[in-house]
């Protein structure tokens, strides 16, 4: 499962800058990085659930009636005792009415009991352990809360089954730790086509102007991953080293479905060559669903995806990629589908993994700057995230439903974070060993953390329980003050982390080792200090004095750190470091030293040299802090001003907002030409900051724009933007 990507709030409160010298180093952060840790999210514990049989096959036919929007069908389900007798099955079966339970297909009528959420089949006889038998359920849901979703404005209609909705729509059993294979009879009006579960078996007439589709999954998955869409659909061909790989797209949207899905084939090759184990599925389908409540879902070979998500315009890029998305649901079809999490407290298993793929697939794809961007947003998520709710990955505790378990930050950004650190700390050709080890292990069956950390300890021969205890069963995350002296006479640097983060039962003090790099006029000096305990120090060797000092050079560790430097550290590292990271954090640091013209000047070359637009946009931003200096100011519109021509959309849309700060003839005549940019983002921020520059020449345009149809109805929301500011200044 996707969510969809939240926003980033500040990290770090504001350090005190007074003017300082540009060779001088500013004191710690007068306010703590972390005050306190957020309380644990609320609820009760929620063990594995225990089950009495094993489902071995079931077989749903179904019908939608769109006008009552009901769920109309019956289903089959070929049942096994465990290890002892059976005498009465118990499905979840949400709200439905049940109009029969039958012996096999159509054979004696068996007693049941039904409360509206668990159905029970009495057998006649105990059945003996491990022994089979076989019973239909007829029965109909009447416009379902959860499950199934009738989209009328399209005739488009989707499911939903993670984490607990199949219950709503198929009786079964709905919890991850069983799986069983199944196959699909869907009918549809002959216009219109039916996704489902594994291989199309075939296609019939079967009177009313309607078809039935046939699909049956041969190798078994857990029944939240039971999935049906229909609707008119294009169906766009593709395949990936013999696996058929299709997309499913709207009819008028077959350029912009191969725009969104055709990255496909190259992921599915990543993670097979990788994982060393080949794509596990007979055949992999997507399809675009409207109004779908997630980014996306990995129904077991035949995900469905957020219309909005992966049919974007041209324009639209590169703001909006699918590869993340495309890449994320595609990985559970290792992790998630082929190993599953056995209890909902381990779903790091399914979407820590799944995130940690698509950031893999971004590095593979885009470079290791872009993903380390991506590693960048799962550690400020992270830590938004135990400011707001702090909890250990696994976990168990919640109020109504599972799904509470998902989205706090410490399932998809954290365990990708986790794996991250394994990886970095293992070497990339251990770690995939490790990864190869655990997946063939546990092929097709259910795993817990355990089974994962023994994979990795078997592969490594190395002890990682304080790792998983620190990282996983814990909670929270180091909090460092780090400091750095330079013998001028020893001609040595000597690093010093202190942890300062609260501690209490869940977060203690961490174990990590922490990459440093020096940067001297006779080249860079890096080096590893393994933090351990309180304080932790390190003392390297230099034969020139530092120019600049970075802790944690790649941001391999999950942390918050205070390292005070000076203003020339800050802009040499801006300019010369070659982690992408370093020259963020350092704009970030720069930021701070307003109005220091050390400061000003790296960032003005930064805004409009630095090779990643990431490091460029957040020069650009920090321009803004030279608002009404009046000996920087033509400087910084100057620089502004160049930053619009700026390749990548990104940097020309907040070069567009940052002007605002900027009021000017040549501004406004600028951001009159960026309304015409042929990125609405770019031409958006335009409006905006030239609605708050001249209200009454902007209003014109801002109606114009509120005209115009677009993707996500984005011009129209940011007309909608620009026309508050107008409505505020005029009086
Ligand atoms: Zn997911």
């Amino acid at each position: 499962m996707s969510p969809t990507p939240p926003t980033t709030p500040r990290l770090l409160p504001p350090r005190d800058s007074a003017a300082l010298a540009a060779n001088a180093v500013p004191e710690f952060r007068s306010e703590p990085l972390l005050a306190e840790w957020g309380p644990l999210p609320p609820g009760e514990p929620h063990g594995e659930r225990v089950p009495t049989f094993h489902i071995d096959h079931q077989i749903i036919r179904l019908r939608f009636d769109w006008v009552r929007h009901a769920v109309v069908g019956s289903t089959t389900l070929r049942v096994m005792a465990r290890d002892t007798a059976l005498h009465d099955i118990s499905l979840d079966a949400v709200d439905m009415i049940i109009h029969g339970v039958r012996r096999g297909v159509a054979g004696a009528p068996l007693r049941y009991t039904y409360n509206d959420s668990t159905l029970v089949v009495h057998l006649p006889s105990p059945l003996r352990p491990r022994a089979m038998t076989t019973v239909t359920v007829r029965y109909e849901t009447v416009r379902p809360k959860k499950g199934v979703y009738f989209v009328d404005r399209r005739h488009d209609l989707w499911t939903q089954g993670e984490a607990a909705e199949t219950r709503h729509w198929i009786p079964t059993y709905d919890y991850p730790n069983d799986k069983t294979t199944w196959e699909f009879y869907i009918r549809v009006p002959k216009n219109e086509k039916a996704l489902s579960n594994g291989r199309l078996v075939g296609t019939r007439p079967v009177g009313r102007g309607e078809v039935e589709w046939h699909w049956s999954l041969g190798e078994p998955a857990s029944t939240y991953l039971m999935s049906v869409a229909t609707g008119d659909y294009t169906i766009l061909r593709d395949s990936a080293d013999g696996v058929p790989v299709d997309y499913w797209v709207y009819p008028d949207s077959v350029a912009a479905g191969w725009r969104g899905f055709g990255l496909t084939p190259r992921a599915v090759d990543l993670f097979a060559q990788k994982t060393r184990v080949p794509y596990p599925w007979e055949k992999y389908d997507q399809i675009v669903a409207p109004d779908f409540e997630y980014g996306g879902q990995e129904n077991v070979t035949a995900t469905t995806q957020s219309d909005d998500e992966v049919l974007h315009p041209a324009w639209a890029e590169p703001q909006a990629r699918t590869d993340l998305l495309v890449s994320h649901e595609l990985a559970h079809h290792w992790y998630g589908d082929y190993l599953t999490t056995r209890d909902w407290a381990n779903v790091w298993l399914n979407e820590g993994f799944a995130t940690f793929m698509e950031q893999y697939y971004t590095e593979a794809a885009r470079g290791v700057s872009e993903a380390a961007l991506e590693r960048l947003g799962a550690q400020e998520q992270t830590i938004a995230a135990d400011r707001r709710a702090r909890r250990p990955i696994v976990y168990d505790r919640y109020q109504n439903d599972p799904i509470e378990l998902f989205f706090s930050g410490h399932i998809y950004p954290k365990g990708a974070l986790v794996l991250h650190m394994l990886r970095h700390d293992l070497g990339d050709s251990l770690f995939w060993a490790g990864m190869h080890r655990y997946t063939v292990d546990h092929a097709r069956g259910t795993v817990v953390t355990a089974d994962f950390e023994r994979a990795m300890e078997a592969t490594s021969g190395r002890d990682y329980s304080t790792f998983f205890r620190q990282w996983v069963y814990g909670a929270g995350f180091p909090v460092f003050q780090v400091s750095a002296q330079y013998d001028t006479a020893g001609r040595s640097v000597t690093l010093t982390a202190r942890q300062v983060q609260p501690r209490d039962s869940l977060t203690g003090f961490f174990d990590a080792n922490v990459d440093v790099e020096i940067l001297t006029d006779s080249g860079p000096v890096s080096g590893v200090m393994p933090v351990h305990g309180e304080v932790s120090t390190l003392t390297l060797p230099l034969r020139a004095p530092p120019r600049s000092i970075r802790w944690d050079k790649g941001r391999w560790v999950l942390e918050l750190y205070d390292f005070p430097r000076s203003t020339a550290m800050l802009a040499y590292q801006l300019a010369h470091d070659d982690d992408v990271l370093g020259r963020v954090e350092a704009a970030a640091g720069l930021a701070e030293r307003a109005p220091d013209n050390t400061a000003l000047g790296a960032l003005t070359a930064a805004a409009v040299h630095d090779s990643q637009w990431a490091v460029r946009t957040r020069a650009v931003s920090a321009l803004a802090r030279w608002t009404g200096d009046s000996a920087a100011d033509s400087t910084v519109r100057s620089t502004l001003l160049t930053a619009t021509r700026d390749r990548d959309s990104r940097v020309r849309q907040r070069a567009a907002l940052t002007l605002a700060h900027f009021p000017g003839e040549a501004t406004e005549e600028r951001l009159r030409q960026l309304v015409a940019d042929s990125s609405r983002f770019v031409s958006g921020a335009a409006l905006i900051s030239f609605a708050a520059m001249d209200s009454t020449a902007a209003l014109p345009l801002v109606q114009e724009a509120m005209t115009h149809a677009s993707w996500r109805d984005i011009e129209r929301k940011q007309a909608q933007a620009a026309l508050a500011i107008i409505r505020r200044q005029t009086p």
